[in-house]
């Protein structure tokens, strides 16, 4: 491979909005079929890190590459296109239609952009796909009811199918358990481990709840007030005196 197994690539970004520096000059490499999380305090610049690299925002510095390809500047449908999934910090389903209609109208919307219009028109190609992630996410029986009418961990679950069913390369999470319970949080990181080992996707998971991303994650990043403070394994970034002291607080005996 050209690109060395190495997904996606943050090369010194920088984002600036008036004076506040967002990020300054943050850089790592995701490897294929990692989970990588990022993690840190509210206001650390991890959505706008997410920003950057899904295209609704250009670094104000920096570049990012996606299988060895620069992408920073690139609209966020391009990029969409290029293997690049996303769920937003804020659920983002059509309330109105049903659960299984939101996951097929997602495959869809894949096999439209990516010119198998044939496969548009041919439903049964997309109907299996979209069966076995509902049945992956719990949902299977709910598949006729009104997204509205899930509870709101169950359409955290939904919206990561959606994402799931456009097929990406790399998946990008933005606090994807925000609002669920500790059981559903349990259960979705276990899920999204699975799904991504299953098949051989690469996910950039940004979190601020720690006991989420430890259990997940094959490698961590740190983020504090915009600036990378510390990268490594789990067990690494537990026991970071930096990372102790800006962010978690001593590890518990
Ligand atoms: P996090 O996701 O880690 O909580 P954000 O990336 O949302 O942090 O925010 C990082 C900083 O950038 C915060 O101080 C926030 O107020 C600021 N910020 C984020 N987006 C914008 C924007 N569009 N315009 C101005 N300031 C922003
Ligand atoms: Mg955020």
């Amino acid at each position: 491979m050209a690109h060395d197994g190495i997904v996606l690539e943050v090369d010194a970004v920088s984002k600036s909005f008036g004076a506040l520096a967002a990020l300054s000059k943050v850089s790592f490499a995701v490897r294929q079929g990692q989970v990588f999380s990022v993690i840190g305090p509210n206001g650390a610049g991890k959505s706008t890190l997410f920003n950057v690299i899904s295209g609704l925002h250009v670094p104000t510095v920096g570049r990012v590459r996606f299988r060895g390809r620069e992408i920073a500047g690139l609209a966020p449908e391009a990029i969409n296109r290029l293997g690049i999934a996303k769920t937003f910090q804020i659920t983002n389903i059509f309330p109105e239609i049903s659960v299984f209609e939101n996951v097929r109208v997602a495959a869809q919307s894949r096999a439209r952009e990516s010119g198998r219009l044939a496969s548009l028109w041919r439903l049964p190609d997309v109907e299996p796909g979209t069966a076995e992630l509902l049945r992956a996410f719990g949902l299977a029986a709910k598949r006729d009811e009104l997204a509205e009418s899930l509870s709101h961990g169950e359409q955290r679950y939904l919206e990561i199918c959606l994402a799931l069913a456009t097929e990406p390369t790399l998946l990008l999470l933005d606090e994807p358990t925000a609002g669920m319970t500790p059981g559903e949080t349990k259960e979705a990181t276990a899920l999204i481990r699975r799904i991504a080992a299953a098949r051989g996707l690469t996910v950039l998971l940004i979190e601020h709840d720690m006991s989420v991303v430890m259990g997940i994650s094959d490698r961590i990043a740190v983020l504090h007030f915009g600036e990378k403070i510390a990268e490594g394994a789990p067990e690494q970034i537990r026991n970071d005196p930096q990372v102790i002291e800006a962010y978690l607080g001593p590890p518990e005996a």
